[in-house]
């Protein structure tokens, strides 16, 4: 059990965004040094747990984080909510339903009432706000009967000071931790399928990233102490600086072992969990100290920001309202000294640095066009249920025909599709059939209307023919039972009449990503109608943005047009991180004097502007503003759209649930002549002529959005040098590719 790094979280189930004490706190133990930072969502929490694990995943190391709230329910819970005696289940379960914001709004209460429903009598949850109404949420624990639950998990019983997790507030109630924690360990670990791993839910050791339940209080000592010491920091903060700090101890020195050996039954660990240490609180209390003696002068520079803005690291601003993370700790960041970076690097950092963000609902399939599956669909029923024609003419037994001509006699009725037709066919007889009717008993063969003569009393026609002709199976499509969509499927037209057919009404599916689009422009105006100064352009990126995005299926949310002016820019973002999980902004995004989105991202929204080697492109400005990831795209219209296509689109088909999108591409002959040097690659409005060659625009100008029409898609030529000429095979990605 060793670990590179290990990171302690202390969570918070705050309604509002919060720092300080009571807020969500990490420590992150390195060998010989331990960090503490200070986040004030859980959003922005979230963010920077997946970019630790990001980190450790793209480093190659092992990375423990070990989480302060339960990872599972007392035994019976799991069972009851979902049918399975495992946590994990209740994870899946909570994620589907915990809302919780970017502004720390959250549903939790309802949940739990949705949960308590499972459960016959009253409870196990309780504690509501007083005035909200929801009838089944005891008001006191004292109201609870019935429900059937031990009130402690087996762990709780052996950690001194462990809370009841049914308990929803009042002082020291860590019920609401866990209902907003377990869904952001489920998409952290959903994320990297098979790479993070939950001890002791599952097995672990082989997994890079372990998630773990920690219970600070195993160093309440060494806590009260460092207290004493330093009243300045919230306890919380010391709490994860000293686990942390120990943990990353034990686990670099290979004594870990002891620690996550825990003491029950495997079913038992799978459905409750139990908490990392409990039982070797000395251990735990030696490692502290020892950590503490080798760290203090790191511990101390590593301040929380927060708090104590370390150089060069971000500081609130006037209003205190924003402590994003360090730079460093960016999910964004990009290594020291990288100049340029490659089209494809960038790609893969930005599918290592984000995760999916969006809960999930219910819908009828019929509703359900577009939308991203949150689980795998299975057929209720086969296709087709049962037996049938595939055309229409005359039914019989196989067995009672040959070679030659065949002369049947034909019974009375017949058989058409949705009137099966009841009596048995007997052995040489034949039943006129109609396409989709069930072959009656009796019935393994048809033959075709078309050859055969009939008088009406008997059936004629050559034999021999094939055993089963005309028919078809039942399941021969699809098997009952059988898994026909993954989760993270996109519901196409196909796929809503495949899951009719197999029996499905209600698909569980994403909610939708909302995405929220800013231009930013002294020169722009927003109503295209309007009367236009010369040194005025009407807003061409918001309609284009705004509708591939509904294109792409999410929800667009449009933030309109902000001057060129940090207070104005910053007064949009901040509505698009109230209503959206990411923003689109155009304009301004370079480093020049008029470039206001990027300056403002850089000194409030901890801006990591990536050159990226593309043209038409310049730098593409990485950010999270208030938690929520921003995409700072170019102001011209060919490159934003270019840009949206080639990063926005995978990066937000991952964050709302199916997975990173590769482009369609094709090669095809070119049609055109182009030298190009190495050291970044290009990308051409293009078409496919009637020769089936591909064309290009006349012009490469990224101001040109009459070129963007002319092409109905991109030639993507290659980052090193290349020569073209007319027949060499270029890479041609149709516009309906990227979802246009
Ligand atoms: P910028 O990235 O702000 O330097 O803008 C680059 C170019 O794109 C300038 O010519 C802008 O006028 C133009 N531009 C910026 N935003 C838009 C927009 N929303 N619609 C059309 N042109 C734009
Ligand atoms: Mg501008």
């Amino acid at each position: 059990m060793r670990f590179d790094r290990v990171a302690v979280l202390d969570w918070s189930a705050e309604g509002r965004p919060k720092t300080g004490r009571d807020s969500i706190w990490l420590g992150i133990g390195d060998p010989g040094a331990v960090t503490t930072e200070n986040l004030r969502t859980r959003r922005a929490a979230e963010a920077r747990l997946g970019a630790l694990v990001a980190e450790a995943l793209a480093r190659g190391e092992r990375l423990l984080i070990g989480a302060d709230f339960a990872f599972g329910y007392p035994s019976g819970f799991a069972a009851g909510l979902t049918g399975r005696a495992e946590a994990l289940a209740v994870w899946a379960w909570l994620a589907g339903r915990i809302e919780d914001g970017a502004d720390n709004a959250n549903n939790r209460f309802a949940v739990a009432a949705e949960a308590n429903r499972a459960f016959p009598g009253v409870g196990p949850f309780w504690f509501r706000p007083v005035g909200m109404d929801l009838p089944d949420l005891p008001l006191r624990g004292t109201e609870r009967q019935g429900h059937g639950l031990p009130e402690r998990r087996e762990a709780d019983l052996r950690a001194k000071g462990a809370q009841p997790v049914w308990k929803l507030g009042t002082p020291g109630a860590v019920g609401s931790q866990v209902l907003t924690g377990l869904p952001v360990l489920w998409r952290l670990r959903a994320a990297h399928p098979g790479r993070v791993a939950a001890w002791p839910l599952e097995p672990s050791d082989g997994a890079p990233v372990v998630l773990a339940e920690v219970f600070p209080s195993l160093l309440a000592g060494a806590v009260a102490e460092a207290e004493r010491r330093d009243p300045s920091l919230p306890r919380d903060a010391h709490q994860v600086r000293l686990l942390a700090g120990a943990l990353a101890r034990l686990a670099a020195e290979g004594r870990l072992a002891p620690l996550m050996d825990p003491a029950g039954p495997e079913a038992l660990l799978r459905e409750e969990g139990w908490i990392l240490g409990v039982g070797h609180e000395a251990a735990l209390a030696a490692a502290a100290e020892e950590a503490g003696a080798g760290h203090t002068a790191a511990g101390r520079a590593g301040a929380p920001p927060a708090l104590r803005p370390a150089p060069g690291g971000a500081a609130p601003d006037a209003a205190g309202e924003l402590t994003p993370p360090r730079l460093r700790d960016d999910c964004f960041a990009m290594p020291q000294g990288v100049a340029w970076v490659p089209v494809d690097e960038a790609l893969a950092r930005l599918r290592a640095a984000l995760h999916p963000v969006t809960g999930r609902e219910t819908l009828p399939v019929a509703g359900a066009a577009g939308r991203i599956l949150a689980e795998p669909c299975t057929a209720r029923r086969a296709n087709p249920p049962a037996a049938n024609a595939a055309v229409d003419g005359y039914g019989f037994a196989h067995a009672a025909t040959g070679e030659g001509v065949q002369r049947l006699p034909l019974l009375e009725g017949r058989a058409a599709a949705g009137q099966p037709h009841a009596a048995t066919v007997p052995p040489g007889s034949a039943l006129r059939i109609l396409t989709g009717a069930i072959l009656p008993e009796g019935v393994d063969t048809v033959v075709l209307e078309e050859d055969t003569a009939t008088d009406g009393r008997m059936v004629a026609f050559d034999g021999p023919v094939k055993p089963r002709a005309n028919t078809r199976r039942a399941g021969e499509d699809v098997a009952a039972g059988a898994e026909v969509l993954p989760a993270g499927h996109r519901l196409r037209p196909p796929d809503l009449a495949l899951l009719s057919a197999l029996g499905v009404g209600r698909v569980a599916v994403h909610r939708r990503l909302r995405v929220a689009v800013l231009s930013t422009g002294d020169e722009l105006l927003a109503d295209p109608a309007a009367p236009a100064a010369p040194h005025q352009i009407f807003d061409a990126n918001r309609p284009m943005l705004l509708s591939l995005i509904a294109g792409w299926g999410h929800a667009a949310v449009d933030l309109g047009l902000a001057r060129d002016d940090a207070e104005a820019i910053a007064d949009r973002l901040d509505r698009g991180a109230a209503e959206a999980d990411v923003i689109l902004t155009s304009g301004g995004a370079s480093a020049g004097d008029e470039d206001h989105v990027s300056r403002l991202l850089r000194t409030r929204g901890r801006l990591s502007s990536w050159r990226i080697a593309l043209k038409p492109g310049r730098p593409l400005a990485l950010a999270l503003w208030q938690g929520v990831p921003v995409f700072g795209l170019p102001g011209n219209p060919v490159a934003a759209l270019v840009c949206a296509l080639v990063f926005a689109r995978p990066a937000l088909s991952l964050m709302a649930g199916g997975g990173w999108s590769e482009p369609e591409a094709f090669t095809v002959p070119a049609a055109f002549a182009k030298r190009k040097k190495p050291g970044r690659r290009e990308f051409l409005r293009a078409r496919i002529g009637a020769d089936g060659c591909a064309e290009v625009f006349a012009s490469e100008g990224s101001g040109r959005i009459s070129g963007l029409v002319w092409a109905t898609g991109l030639v993507e030529l290659p980052d090193g040098a290349a020569d073209i000429r007319p027949g060499t095979p270029v890479r041609f990605l149709p516009y309906s590719g990227f979802g246009l």
